[in-house]
């Protein structure tokens, strides 16, 4: 399979290359040239296959043509180790719990694939030469791509974050493991490590000492398997006799997961309509009404890993529908939520289910009690487990949500990190020692 990039003016790149590289030399993000629709014997079935069978089965449409069936299957084995299950809150509203991997959010899934597609293509290759990932985070990226690549042979990752800037649940899920991982504290804000990423791949000194790649959201490898997630939802609901009309609802920031869902959609996965929902970042709500997109910068949240003021993935579905508002604008509809707002979801859900949403889930579950209509069916995601937000979640909901011992286990570790000013030429002299 071929990927485009939907700035059109870069050559057709192969999976590989488009795994390798992240983004196309025009600076669009890559697509596949063809979308393979799931037969209906699949359908027929899919309610009696376990998640990572359903998902072999979506993955074998994405990469088939580039990965042998059992480097695929081993793939998808690998990195779905854990489930991710449909529970009920009320009524005529499900959840589909994305937070049971190892950092317990959906990032772990793509992070996961990633990493150990490009160590098939280390080893397809036999290649002796290290590939370093350098990934920049606010918190939940970090933790996902270092847990994800976390002792996978040749290759190292480099994790910027900002000094003071993430909380200590989420810095110690990067920097308590060792190993291929090394955390780099920068004194800065959450710009300035992207702006060293950045640097770092443009410095062509460095970039002949070493190899380096990204692992940020808008690789192809990070964001197609995603997909699994619907595929699976669909298929638990069918199998309680739900999907005739289901709705689904995914919070989203970078839009790369609701992306992977209309993928879905458009291998003929049976949702009726999708709901995007955000925070007080209203750049997709406010396209959806005037079919005007226009970016602004990020604004901070409570549910801070979707504070995106302009998100990477639009640039995907808009490319997807044709460049269609009409299109768009019919499939999915918009909701965004103040802080407050978030907070009341958070509130009156416990209160009259004793679900315990986190504040990034609470927008989905919101967005579906608003919009639902008689007959429909609604899954939202819960995109993180709420302790990963536990001092907000204690605070709005006033109880103790308790730690699952997996994170409890990251915290018990110790802190290892290199200390780095936000200075390129000290980021530098750094790398090009290693
Ligand atoms: C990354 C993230 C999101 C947003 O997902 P996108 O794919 O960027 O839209 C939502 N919730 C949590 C907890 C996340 O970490």
């Amino acid at each position: 399979m071929q990927y485009y990039s939907t700035n059109k003016k870069a050559p057709l790149a192969s999976l590989q290359k488009a795994v390798v590289k992240g983004l196309a030399e025009d600076r669009g993000l890559y697509m596949p040239e063809r979308i393979n629709k799931m037969s209906k014997t699949f359908f027929d079935n899919i309610h009696t296959m376990a998640f990572r069978d359903i998902a072999y089965n979506v993955a074998e449409a994405f990469f088939g043509e580039d990965v042998d069936p059992d480097g695929l299957q081993e793939l998808v084995y690998d990195t779905l180790s854990f489930d991710c299950p449909v529970v009920k809150v009320k009524d005529n509203i499900y959840t589909l719990e994305l937070f049971h991997g190892p950092t317990l959010a959906f990032k772990d899934v793509g992070a996961r694939f990633m990493a150990r597609l490009l160590q098939y293509y280390i080893r397809q290759q036999g290649a002796h030469e290290q590939v370093n990932v350098l990934v920049a985070t606010s918190g939940d990226t970090g933790s996902a791509v270092a847990n994800g690549f976390l002792g996978v042979e040749g290759i190292h990752v480099y994790v910027l974050y900002p000094k003071g800037k993430v909380s200590p649940i989420q810095e110690c899920q990067f920097t308590t493991l060792g190993k291929n991982i090394t955390a780099i504290e920068v004194d800065g804000v959450f710009d300035d490590c992207q702006a060293l990423v950045k640097s770092a791949f443009m410095d062509e000194e460095l970039n002949r000492h070493m190899k380096l790649t990204s692992a940020n959201s808008i690789n192809v490898a990070r964001f197609l398997p995603q997909a699994f997630y619907y595929f699976n939802a669909y298929a638990r609901m069918k199998e309680q006799g739900l999907a005739d009309e289901l709705v689904m609802c995914v919070p989203s920031g970078n839009f790369g997961n609701i992306c992977a869902a209309l993928f879905g959609h458009e291998m003929g996965l049976p949702i009726k309509r999708f709901i995007a929902a955000n925070n007080a970042n209203d750049v997709f709500f406010n396209y959806l009404q005037t079919g005007v997109y226009e970016p602004k910068p990020s604004k901070q949240t409570l549910a801070n890993a979707m504070d995106v003021g302009d998100p990477s993935n639009f640039a995907r579905i808009y490319d997807l529908y044709g460049d269609s508002h009409e299109r768009i604008s019919k499939l999915i509809s918009g909701a965004t939520y103040s802080d407050e707002m978030i907070k009341e979801a958070m509130r009156t859900c416990y209160a009259e289910t004793g679900y315990i949403l986190d504040p990034h889930g609470a927008c989905g579950y919101r967005a579906l009690e608003e919009q639902l209509k008689p007959g429909e069916v609604g899954v939202f995601c819960e995109t993180a487990h709420p302790a990963k937000f536990k001092e907000k979640v204690d605070e709005i909901l006033g109880i103790d949500v308790a730690i699952p011992d997996r994170l409890a286990a990251f915290m018990k570790g110790e802190k290892q990190s290199v200390p780095m000013s936000k200075a390129f030429s000290d980021f530098k002299s750094f790398l090009m020692k290693q």
